[in-house]
């Protein structure tokens, strides 16, 4: 009974981790970055760069720092996991890890497999495939890690680009 506890304990935390962490991520710092930020642009959504630099592998320090703000809210919400289950923790960091070099093997010419395919659609979890369209296309196929964070960013970013253009409006208007 206890050891059927401690696996329950690890799902869960490996489940809560992805999820708060794609969701925090989406929205304090993935989709605030398209509408105000540069860094990301510009770095991860440089053109013809490697698969290493995508898959911040590189020790570039822009490509480390976006990578590093980007894996941030997962790093704070798994100290607050730790207690529910070290395991089921450690497990869900490692898969961040795993899918953020995944999710760039595009660049190497891969493609997913179609059993893996299905899988990730039946979990709402983001292909390497769906994750090139966000890289194609910076204003659509958001959510890092799940599929279904991707309306709702989409929603994000258009009322952050409006705030910015009466922002601009409204500052135009004060230094005439
Ligand atoms: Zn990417
Ligand atoms: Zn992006």
């Amino acid at each position: 009974m206890f050891f059927i506890t401690e696996i329950l304990e690890a799902v869960s935390a490996f489940w809560l981790l992805l999820f708060l962490g794609d969701f925090a991520s989406t929205f304090i710092y993935h989709v605030p970055e398209h509408a105000f930020g540069r860094l990301h642009c510009r770095i991860h959504h440089e053109k013809k760069q490697t698969f290493q630099h995508y898959a911040v592998l590189s020790k570039h320090p822009l490509v480390m720092l976006d990578g590093l703000l980007g894996a941030l809210p997962y790093i704070l919400i798994a100290v607050v996991l730790w207690p529910l289950s070290p395991t089921g923790t450690v497990i869900g960091l490692l898969f961040g890890e795993f899918h953020v070099v995944w999710r760039h093997t595009t660049k190497m010419g891969w493609s997913t497999p179609t059993w893996a395919a299905s899988l990730c659609r039946a979990l709402f979890v983001v292909t390497p495939e769906e994750h090139w369209r966000h890289h194609e296309n910076g204003a659509i196929a958001f959510g890092d890690i799940f599929t279904f964070f991707n309306k709702p960013a989409k929603r994000w970013l258009q009322m952050l680009t409006e705030q910015k253009r009466q922002l601009r409006c409204y500052n135009n208007t004060q230094n005439r």
